[in-house]
């Protein structure tokens, strides 16, 4: 039955598409708050149920790939959700994780941590790493890992690894892979190495966060980790698989909190690349778009070849189970639980050909529901 292909496990033959995790972070009560409890609550694995607005009696539950309780650790969130993936940068093809979520809800938690409990970033690299270092030198290839980090602040584009630089332009090559002329590319041998451009760059962005006015929960903050391999032997294929790690501005709809000014102007345009992104997954979800609106933004037509159709996916929507958070976290939700339908086609950059297949899908099984209580 057609609905087979997209309950895949991002490994199946013909299929993958991007895999939906929640993750809900632990209760935090301020004092200048009455504590009214979580409004949002996990049921198992795969499920979770939030208080319904309109009457709260109900709740309204929603169904994902997976479901990460306040419980879970920052290395279970790795094994389930990110570890999965990375084999397939080493063989040239593209991966991205993307943290989403509103502002204070845990996406930087989750995609980079603590020095005690670190996130999906640290443990990819190291395990990028691990997984190059066991190739077996008789398969006759040279693995070469490369890193660039940037940032999307205002529809744009900043090297993050050369912090004067300016709005950098992207662009698609013959076969489609999304380049970025004059991105700073950095040749790392090994995970200390990558610490050691990686940790100054994250803290210059976060020093200049607080001077700004929170910049770092209204800028797209993306980690691109790159593979190349080379056939030692004639002809020297060589093939490359690229990762992003990106740390996704806060979802939050700054509307209703009222900024101002340079906010405003800020907040516009991170309601355009997030707002891209909600249009982008939906296309792709329905599977007849003509048209796949990648190029309304500068996130989407980053992830153009890392969302839908080429790449391995995993998308981890953060939320908070505060009250103060609701509206957030039930658009989130919403947002979230569209993503889950997006099929995506896996193929090795080297070898372009891949047959399209009509895939037919309903939506009811994925639609959230209200229940009675
Ligand atoms: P965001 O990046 O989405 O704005 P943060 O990652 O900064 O959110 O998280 C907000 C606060 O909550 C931080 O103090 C962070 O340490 C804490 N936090 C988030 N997720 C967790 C978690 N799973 N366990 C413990 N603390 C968390
Ligand atoms: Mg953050």
């Amino acid at each position: 039955m057609a609905q087979r292909l997209t309950v895949s496990d991002g490994v199946s033959k013909k299929t993958s598409r991007v895999r939906v995790a929640v993750r809900l972070r632990p209760y935090m009560s301020r004092q200048d708050e009455k504590d009214e409890g979580p409004c949002v609550r996990g049921l198992d694995s795969q499920n979770l149920e939030i208080i319904n607005w309109r009457n709260a009696t109900e709740t309204v539950k929603y169904h994902f790939d997976v479901f990460h309780g306040e419980q879970t650790t920052q290395q279970e969130v790795f094994l389930s959700s990110v570890k999965p993936i990375l084999p397939h940068i080493l063989n040239g093809q593209n991966a991205s994780v993307f943290a989403y979520g509103p502002t204070g809800a845990g996406k930087t938690h989750t995609m980079l941590g603590t020095a005690e409990e670190p996130g999906v970033i640290p443990r990819a690299v190291r395990e990028v790493f691990n997984l190059v270092n066991a190739k077996d030198e008789d398969e006759g290839w040279d693995y070469s890992i490369g890193m660039s980090y940037l940032e999307i602040y205002n529809e744009k584009v900043l090297d993050l690894l050369s912090p004067n630089s300016q709005d950098l332009p992207i662009r698609e090559n013959k076969d489609k892979n999304i380049l970025i002329p004059g991105l700073t590319h950095t040749v790392i041998s090994s995970f200390s190495d990558f610490d050691k451009h990686f940790i100054p760059a994250t803290l210059n962005r976060t020093t200049a966060s607080t001077k700004l006015n929170q910049r770092s929960s209204r800028s797209h903050a993306i980690l691109l980790i790159k593979v190349v391999r080379t056939q030692r032997a004639l002809p020297h294929r060589q093939q490359t698989g690229k990762l992003y790690l990106v740390d996704l501005a806060g979802s939050e709809d700054n509307r209703r909190t009222g900024n101002q000014g340079i906010r405003l102007k800020e907040s516009g345009a991170i309601n355009l690349s997030l707002f891209t992104l909600s249009k982008v997954v939906d296309a792709l979800n329905s599977g007849t778009a003509a048209r796949i609106p990648y190029r309304d933004s500068k996130l989407t037509r980053l992830l153009q070849d890392s969302l839908g159709g080429s790449a391995h996916s995993v998308m981890i929507t953060n939320i908070a189970p505060e009250y103060r958070y609701y509206f957030d976290t039930f658009s989130a939700l919403n947002f979230a639980a569209k993503s889950k339908l997006i099929v995506n086609k896996p193929f090795t950059r080297e070898t372009v050909a891949v047959p399209v297949l009509p895939v037919k899908r309903s939506r009811e099984e994925h639609e959230a529901t209200g229940s009675g209580a």
